[in-house]
């Protein structure tokens, strides 16, 4: 009998797979996570995997570069890589770190029967599975704080960073934010606004050590590319913690690690004389000291992460890289009007598992790279439209919701319109808490309800932001 097994963290999903499965006399394993996925695909050695990208702990592409690292131990099944991004760079990928095949959800039952009928049999034998230990996510206890949690906007700028005249009031480096919450310095993404950071923070600190947890969302450039000039990691003193998750073709280290290679940069990672440790996160919900760290997959191309900080104070969520499955969807080219209802279906699931994520959150931080109209001849490049960021705030009711992610081709007018009509959307709903700005740099948002927090955004009519002492 032919087996197949199943990585998806959709139960209802897999239900249908089992049941498909059933149906033509396969037996039908199943994992809800990369982990136990790679442990089941060891041990019974199936016929086929389908195994979805975005599955926690380990994600498609490493379930498919782990796997076909066996190759010497285990008869290789044929791998079908699923997904609900339609991102030509994630299928490439895929098939470029051992998949055989790549199917877009949803997909239809004959599409697989259809592969399923290609796939040969062979003979099981078991295998010890390898124990792997868990990376270390010990984080020293946080020093108490009675400080309400703080949100400060050190680069907001999307793809390149922009300096000039025309960025100069919203700002023109990449995106770094700092959150400072029960003890803890977070830094979300390390884009080349964490070099004046970096530059604040050691002016804080003086001779004193100071210990930053680096939280990055993917490594696309524009997220990491600070890092290098970040100074507090030249300081032997200092702890430097950088938590993110592999990536399409490399890990995390890997890839922090070649942008800081000769002849790219004069000082390897390795060289840095602070305490640094980079750690590879499979879990999606950790804590920080004090504060939970939520983790989702967004809809961008290869792998990009939001996050949910729950402080004391409040939650602020982050998510620079992102766009509407919906919208995105909604441009395709379906077949047929059914198939284009059950794919607009499906989008329209992930997008309200996004909103359940985000719900109620104090602070919502979020690519709005462009206008509607841009987005028109943007579509399928995973950034925001500032129409459907404002609709994805008023569904989560969020408290506050800040523009991130700016167009480097957007000078400081075009940023103070699109707010403006960001805030129109927001009147058009009548009664509702929201309250909109476009994240700038040098601004700080203090975290105790919209209400307690400091007024003067950026257009002077904006609440929750004050420029910070440069
Ligand atoms: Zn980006
Ligand atoms: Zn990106």
């Amino acid at each position: 009998m032919k087996a197949a097994l199943v990585i998806d963290d959709d139960p209802v999903y897999r239900k249908e797979i089992y049941r498909l499965l059933l149906g033509i006399g396969w037996r039908p394993l199943e994992a809800e996570d990369g982990e136990e996925g790679v442990a089941l695909a060891m041990q019974h050695q199936p016929d086929v995997i389908l195994c979805d990208l975005l599955v926690s702990k380990f994600n498609g592409f490493q379930i498919c570069r782990m796997l076909r690292a066996q190759r010497q131990r285990i008869r290789q099944p044929m791998i079908v890589v699923t997904s609900s991004s339609g991102y030509p760079t994630d299928r490439l990928n895929a098939l470029e770190v051992g998949a055989d095949r790549y199917l877009v959800k949803p997909f239809k039952p004959e599409a697989l029967l259809q592969l399923l009928d290609g796939a040969k049999p062979y003979e099981t034998d078991l295998i010890p599975i390898p124990k792997k230990a868990d990376p270390p996510l010990l984080v020293p206890p946080a020093m108490p704080s009675n400080e309400a949690p703080l949100i400060r906007f050190w680069g907001v700028r999307g793809s390149t960073p922009v300096p000039g005249p025309s960025t100069v009031l919203f700002g023109g480096n990449t995106s770094c934010v700092e959150v400072r919450a029960d003890g803890e310095i977070i830094i979300l993404d390390a884009g080349s606004g964490i070099r004046r950071l970096g530059l604040a923070l050691a002016r804080e600190f003086k001779d004193q050590p100071m210990s930053v947890t680096i939280l990055i969302t993917h490594t696309h450039w524009d997220h990491i590319q600070g890092f290098p000039f970040f100074g507090p990691a030249y300081n032997p003193r200092n702890k430097v913690r950088i938590l993110g998750y592999e990536g399409a073709r490399k890990g995390l280290l890997s890839t922090l690690t070649s942008q800081m290679e000769s002849p790219y940069f004069p000082v390897s990672l390795r060289q840095l004389p602070s305490s640094l440790e980079v750690v590879e996160l499979r879990e999606f919900d950790f804590c920080i000291g004090r504060v939970r760290v939520e983790a989702t997959f967004v809809n961008h191309p290869g792998l990009c992460l939001g996050y949910r900080l729950h402080t004391s104070g409040g939650s602020v969520s982050y998510l620079p890289d992102h766009e509407s499955y919906q919208r995105m969807r909604s441009h395709g080219g379906a077949a047929s009007s059914a198939e284009r209802v059950e794919l607009l279906k499906h989008a329209s699931e992930k997008d309200q598992k996004l909103v359940d994520f985000l719900h109620g959150t104090d602070a919502l931080i979020v690519d709005a790279q462009y206008d509607d109209q841009e987005y028109q001849t943007r579509v399928g490049w995973g950034h925001g439209c500032v129409d459907d960021v404002v609709a994805l705030a008023l569904l989560a009711q969020a408290k506050q919701l800040f523009l991130f992610h700016h167009d480097p081709d957007h000078d400081d007018a075009q940023i103070l319109r699109m707010l403006a009509w960001a805030r129109e959307l927001v009147a058009m709903q009548g009664d509702t808490a929201l309250q909109v700005d476009a994240a700038c740099e040098g601004y700080e948002h203090v975290l105790k309800g919209v209400d307690a927090a400091s007024k003067n955004g950026p257009d002077g009519t904006g609440p929750g932001s004050e420029r910070i002492p440069a």
